[in-house]
């Protein structure tokens, strides 16, 4: 029996929410089905060095086309994998990706320097991770010293002392870390003295305005100084002009990435976009 209800804000709340975790289920299931599917990809972007524009990475970023519709941008369903364990699946498949490309890459004598692979903090957090990590190091040992695991600070808040050990285990299997989109989290820099990281990534949200904001540019500049002084790398994200860069340069940054030379691309594209002229 449908209960009549008169229309008040109360129902149509409800209503929303209903749809909202329907909306949810059905990206959930459709992507578990495009992971059976293959009809996840990896595209990646190259990373370069502000000083010379020397190539010195790739970042593998996960792209969903579904065939025969508009392809689903990461930022809506990776949320969505990340509320289930979907994301570990997700997320070892990636890592696996990316590291036979690698792979095939080093043995086609192609140099495309560090590989930057993002990880989630349930896949981080995962009881398999550091087992699969390491066997899939066993299979393409030519990863080691070459991987780059980034991870947002989030990973870092629950727990201080597991996530050390658990990265303490990383960089034993001789694979580095990187703090993504760094400064917009719940930074602190308590965590940078106690944990192991070797890179920064400067988020783009502090990039965008650099040259037309000068706090924006100052805390850059602060947050440059610290990574020299820890011994930290650092990347720059989202480089559109011709200008950030150029103020990037003035800063000392050592690293970029951003469209203003290259967006995210298939494998083929990137070994064409990596042949010297
Ligand atoms: P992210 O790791 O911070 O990746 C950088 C994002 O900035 C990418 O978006 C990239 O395409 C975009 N970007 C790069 N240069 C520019 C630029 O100059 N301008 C602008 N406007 N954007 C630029 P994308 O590929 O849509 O990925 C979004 C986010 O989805 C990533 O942010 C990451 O958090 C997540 N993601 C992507 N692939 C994976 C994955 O394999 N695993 C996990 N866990 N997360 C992933
Ligand atoms: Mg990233
Ligand atoms: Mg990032
Ligand atoms: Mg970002």
């Amino acid at each position: 029996i449908a209960k009549q209800v008169a229309p008040g804000s109360h129902v149509f709340f409800n209503q929303e929410m209903a749809d909202e975790i329907q909306e949810r289920l059905r990206i959930s299931n459709d992507l578990q089905q495009a992971l059976a599917n293959n009809e996840l990809t990896l595209y990646f972007q190259p990373q370069q060095r502000v000083s010379d524009n020397k190539p010195v990475g790739v970042e593998a970023l996960l792209r969903w086309l579904p065939p025969g519709k508009t392809p689903i941008p990461p930022g809506v369903f990776i949320p969505v994998a990340e509320e289930t364990s979907l994301i570990c699946d997700i997320g070892n498949w990636v890592l696996l990706e990316a590291c036979s490309s690698f792979d095939r890459w080093q043995q086609a004598g192609i140099k495309v320097g560090s590989l930057s692979v993002n990880i989630s903090a349930r896949q981080f957090h995962s009881a398999g991770f550091i087992a699969h990590l390491s066997l899939l190091l066993q299979q393409y040992p030519s990863c080691r010293q070459h991987l780059i695991l980034e991870v947002t600070e989030g990973v870092f808040l629950e727990n201080l002392t597991e996530s050390r050990s658990r990265m303490a285990q990383i960089k034993t299997l001789g694979v580095n870390i990187s703090i993504d989109d760094f400064g917009t989290g719940y930074s602190s820099f308590a965590y940078l003295r106690e944990l192991p990281v070797d890179e920064l990534k400067l988020d783009r949200s502090f990039i965008q305005y650099i040259d037309q904001r000068p706090q924006d540019k100052a805390i850059i500049a602060c947050l440059l100084n610290l990574a020299r002084t820890l011994n930290m790398d650092v990347v720059a994200e989202g480089i559109e002009t011709q200008q950030q860069l150029a103020t990037l340069s003035e800063l000392n940054c050592p690293s970029y990435q951003g469209y203003l030379r290259a967006r995210p691309m298939p494998e083929a594209e990137l070994i064409e976009w990596l042949k010297p002229l």
